[in-house]
């Protein structure tokens, strides 16, 4: 098994898991790059930053637009002296889509957030991932081609299987330095995306991932898993 990651960045990570990941990643003793579009609007996160001084620093990205992309990859040296454990959590779901009025707003957003975005975020932090690293896609069950899904949140589904195989040429590209890539599913989690009927907390889903994410290895790489560790259907 890989040592423990011990620097960490997260996008996403002002509200919902990417919080919960800052937290609990802090717990264990990382040192941490905390990523949101708002930095000045992150209380909850500038909050930490004042409880884990030199240890968190919050830095603006919005991982769908190539200009932040690349700004934050001129910044992130600045903080950090390499990257251990890359969780790509920003996401977006557009709800309430119907057949016939699907548009393409929606569908290239979500394309943009949670497809393209952590492709080529990782892709222009390739050189500053520490060899032997992890990079942990947040990806859903309702990415699952096998799920016979009904038509609920298409550009979600879209751009998750799309995510899905983001995460297979990453992995490909990545396996020469020893990096893993893999896709996981939370589970139903109790944040704003996931609703009031949810199944589980953001305390219990991010504990239990960071456990599939410790197990990551060479030889997993490249897998979808659920956060038990099993592996999930494409
Ligand atoms: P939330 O909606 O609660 O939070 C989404 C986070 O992503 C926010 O911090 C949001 O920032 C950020 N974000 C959205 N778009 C961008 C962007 N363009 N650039 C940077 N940050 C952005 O979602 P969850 O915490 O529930 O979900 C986290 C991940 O887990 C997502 O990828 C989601 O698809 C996945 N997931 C969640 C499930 C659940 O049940 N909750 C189930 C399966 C998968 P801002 O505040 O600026 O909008």
């Amino acid at each position: 098994m890989a040592p423990s990651p011990r620097r960490s960045l997260v996008t996403g990570a002002n509200r919902g898991l990417g919080l919960e990941f800052v937290r609990q990643l802090l717990a264990r003793g990382d040192r941490v790059v905390a990523a949101c579009r708002h930095p000045g609007r992150a209380t909850e996160l500038n909050h930490l930053a004042g409880e884990h001084p030199g240890r968190l620093h919050v830095l603006p990205l919005d991982v769908a637009d190539e200009k932040s992309r690349t700004a934050f990859a001129h910044e992130l040296p600045l903080v950090a002296d390499g990257i251990d454990l890359l969780v790509n959590n920003a996401g977006v779901l557009h709800s309430g889509e119907r057949w016939g009025s699907v548009t393409a707003a929606t569908l290239e957003d979500s394309l943009r957030t949670n497809a393209v975005g952590p492709f080529l975020l990782t892709q222009v932090l390739a050189p500053q991932l520490a060899d032997g690293g992890t990079v942990a896609n947040l990806s859903s069950m309702m990415s699952s081609l096998g799920d016979d899904p009904d038509f609920h949140s298409p550009s979600y589904r879209i751009s998750k299987t799309a995510l899905n195989m983001a995460t297979r040429m990453l992995a490909k590209a990545l396996a020469p330095r020893g990096i893993s890539v893999i896709a996981l599913c939370p589970g139903w989690v109790l944040t704003d995306m996931g609703g009031s009927g949810a199944q589980i907390s953001a305390n219990e889903s991010v504990a239990a991932l960071l456990g599939v994410i410790e197990a990551a290895s060479p030889a997993r790489s490249g897998g979808f898993y659920d956060r038990f560790g099993a592996a999930m259907a494409w």
